[in-house]
């Protein structure tokens, strides 16, 4: 099975706003039989794995994320690219995850004069906790003395925000965390609203940096669903009810034009339909941690060895 990230691809989403996008092509539906994908994918289509960061071309500029190590190189050329000249200002970290920081002190380097902007609860506060927190120390060649890092450092919380000239970001407490450090954003201009791990879904190879509304068939329940089952282990066993409040609770209090994932497509139409989804997802996941279906899990894990007498 190819297991190589793809160089990043990109697009401009909208004036200023870019997303892209590396993908991790899981091979086709033959050798994926665990993911039980028929019901939106063709046998012989390759599906992908995607990481995404988001990067704001402004009077300030922002990088949402950093990509992987593998695309180190790849993810400094292509920010240089796209601020044609420009400096990084601000990059801003989710969540201390090497899939999602793990490029963090390559791009530090590479733009000194850039503000590193952490969750707060990351690092926790005081001395002992703050930027020599081990947390930070993700990528491949961390300077041996964060302190020689020339960069500011900055701790965010959920209320905080940037102004980056037309565009203002807002660091949001998140609803769907699948880490104790998460921290969402949200963009006021485009009203769009960065949920990291939540709402991510694979996606077929013909479709990188397609919105979801581009894609060749409808994103499917089976999608949402196989992507939260493993992101988010602890869904199976959430109260479904809290679940839905906290999705009403996007709605009403986000009302988001656009939704950018960190593991999906960017939705940009329908979204209340993107959100049905996850609903009906989140159902049919918490039946699979009901107690029968763990008994009977539990009895297989723990049936006794079959032993040669
Ligand atoms: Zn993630
Ligand atoms: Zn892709």
């Amino acid at each position: 099975m190819p297991q190589e990230v793809s160089k990043p691809k990109y697009r401009e989403l909208s004036d200023g706003l870019y997303w892209t996008q590396e993908c991790l092509p899981l091979g086709t539906l033959s050798e994926l039989e665990r993911f039980d994908l028929e019901r939106w994918v063709e046998p012989d289509e390759d599906v992908h794995g995607c990481q995404n960061a988001y990067l704001f071309s402004d009077e300030r500029n922002l990088l949402f994320d950093t990509l992987t190590q593998p695309n180190s190189e790849h993810v400094v050329e292509l920010i240089d690219e796209l601020l044609d000249g420009d400096d990084l200002d601000y990059l801003a970290i989710s969540h201390p995850e090497a899939n999602h920081a793990g490029n963090t002190f390559t791009i530090l380097e590479a733009y000194p004069d850039a503000t590193l902007l952490v969750p707060g609860e990351a690092a926790g506060y005081g001395s002992g906790h703050s930027a020599e927190h081990e947390l930070y120390h993700i990528a491949a060649e961390t300077p041996a003395d964060v302190d020689q890092v020339p960069n500011e450092i900055r701790y965010v919380e959920p209320g905080d925000s940037i102004d980056l000239g037309t565009h203002t970001v807002e660091f949001e407490a998140p609803l769907f965390p699948d880490h104790s450090f998460t921290l969402w954003m949200s963009e006021r201009t485009t009203n769009t609203l960065f949920t990291v791990d939540w709402m991510g879904f694979l996606h077929q190879n013909s479709n990188c940096v397609k919105t979801a509304s581009e894609l060749d068939r409808d994103v499917a329940v089976e999608q949402v669903f196989r992507f939260h089952a493993l992101a988010f282990p602890w869904m199976r066993f959430g109260d479904t009810d809290a679940i839905e409040r906290a999705v009403d609770d996007v709605r009403e209090r986000f009302d988001p034009d656009v939704i950018a994932p960190a593991h999906g497509m960017v939705m940009t139409e329908d979204l209340d339909a993107y959100l049905d989804r996850f609903l009906e997802a989140v159902t049919a996941l918490s039946r699979e941690g009901e107690r029968s279906n763990m008994e009977s899990k539990l009895e297989y894990i723990l049936r006794p060895p079959e032993v040669d007498q």
